[in-house]
């Protein structure tokens, strides 16, 4: 891409409204623009790093084997009178009513909608187990709608919902899920820290939140730093295998983590050595939950058992705040110029500056360059404005895309450009092939 022809609208100033370091760096790299309190529009530079996200959301829950559907955002107010949460869910939800005076609203989650379609669709256990996510944008009228997208009122989530035929079928969905999180957030260069969560009146222990380390983060963390040192990438858990999974995630679970809510500082100086001690600000960007037949029973989403009795399905779900990732990773990972984005999520791989648009040899460096990356399809910006030299790598640095080419008539001159990586601030001078060779290895 040209940023000639891009619409990159960047800000020069802080915005006032910003208070913390993600929402600021979205508004001046111009990733978004809010249209009113908690609704935002996605620009060209936003959407693509929401859409890696997601795609990566994607590809680990269907590795763990769940199959993705789209629901609408706007649901009937009828199931969610059968479940009795119409009038549980209070101010949050936006209530709509269409021109024949019915019910309808904005969907702030889906267990009603996806537990009917699952019902409509089921017979006899041999139909399970069973997981149908969507990754839809939902509505929630926060009361303080803050932070950008980190708490917005429309935002984008993925929702998955498993169906088993008793408790013990669902805790190994669970645990499917588990490991598809820890391997989703670790993709997109975040360690995720799963914490115990209260379930409710439902009870058991089957629900963990997943929280980030960020100084701006809502909740505080305690935890063992055992967490931070597993890759879940490489490790090579079998999903399908029950026990073996299960006892992977007991063993990783034994170690002590507990959000402000559930902590206990007696058993962290107990459990923990005092040099394995984490303690810090965590950001929610998952959560999961075994609910059994909380929905099932009110809704009739039966099957037949093996032994021809009728059989309330057990379920869960499993959220991840996709847009709210955006601004997470990057509370997770900028430094004083702007964002530094992994390399998995950024939303050009490459930045390369002209420093002299106009000039025959630069121009001609520039688009050997800006060919050649394209032609191995990496993504690339190319700044071919005419530009101050500052103001060039001041941008380039506050968008964050992890390898900057910076090509100029006084290295031209020896046969070199410059090659900078935004996260370490090593530069380097080499030749035109050489920086090719590099980016496209
Ligand atoms: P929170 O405690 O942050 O209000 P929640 O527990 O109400 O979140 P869930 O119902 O568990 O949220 O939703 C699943 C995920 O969706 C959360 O883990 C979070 O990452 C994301 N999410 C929830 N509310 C918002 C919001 N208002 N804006 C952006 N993302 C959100
Ligand atoms: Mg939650």
């Amino acid at each position: 891409m040209r940023l000639s022809r891009y619409f990159l609208p960047i800000l020069r100033d802080d915005p006032k409204e910003a208070e913390i370091v993600s929402h600021r760096l979205m508004l001046r790299a111009g990733m978004v623009r809010q249209e009113t309190a908690g609704i935002y529009s996605w620009l060209p530079l936003g959407f693509d790093v929401l859409k890696k996200v997601e795609q990566i959301v994607r590809e680990e829950q269907n590795r763990a084997g769940a199959i993705e559907v789209l629901m609408p955002t706007i649901q009937s107010a009828d199931l969610w009178k059968k479940s009795g949460r119409y009038d549980d869910y209070g101010k949050e939800m936006l209530r709509i009513t269409d021109r024949h005076d019915r019910e309808m609203l904005y969907g702030p989650t889906n267990e009603e909608m996806i537990t009917d379609m699952f019902r409509a669709g089921v017979q006899s256990y041999k139909d399970l187990p069973r997981n149908l996510y969507h990754i839809q944008w939902k509505f929630r009228d926060e009361i303080r709608p803050r932070f950008g997208v980190m708490r917005g009122r429309e935002f984008l989530m993925k929702d998955a919902y498993s169906f088993d035929l008793d408790e013990k079928a669902a805790r190994h969905s669970y645990n499917k899920m588990f490991l598809a999180y820890l391997r989703t957030y670790q993709r997109m260069g975040l360690t995720a820290v799963p914490m115990k969560a209260d379930t409710g009146p439902i009870g058991g222990d089957l629900s963990h939140e997943f929280l980030i380390l960020a100084d701006t983060g809502e909740s505080e963390v305690f935890f063992d730093r055992g967490y931070l040192e597993m890759d879940w990438q490489a490790s090579n858990v079998d999903p399908d295998d029950v026990d073996g999974l299960q006892s992977t995630i007991d063993g990783f679970t034994s170690l002590y983590a507990a959000t402000d809510e559930e902590h206990d500082a007696a058993q962290f100086d107990g459990r923990v050595a005092a040099d394995r001690q984490v303690t810090g600000r965590g950001i929610e960007v998952g959560h999961i939950f075994y609910f059994g037949t909380k929905y099932s029973e009110p809704l009739g989403c039966h099957v037949q058992g093996p032994d021809g009795e009728h059989v309330a399905v057990h379920s869960g779900s499993y959220g991840v705040g996709v847009s709210r990732l955006v601004g997470a990773i990057i509370e997770a990972s900028h430094d004083e110029n702007g964002i530094i984005w992994p390399e998995p999520v950024a939303p050009f791989k490459v930045g390369l500056i002209n420093l002299k648009a106009g000039d025959e040899t630069t121009d001609t460096a520039c688009d050997a360059l800006y060919d050649g990356l394209r032609a191995a399809g990496v993504e690339v910006l190319y700044d071919d404005t005419d530009g101050r030299a500052g103001a060039k790598f001041g941008t380039m640095d506050l968008i964050g895309l992890p390898w900057q080419v910076i090509a100029g008539p006084r290295g031209l001159a020896s046969g070199t450009v410059e090659l900078k990586n935004r996260k370490t601030g090593e530069r380097e001078e080499v030749s035109i092939e050489s920086a090719l060779n590099r980016l496209t290895g």
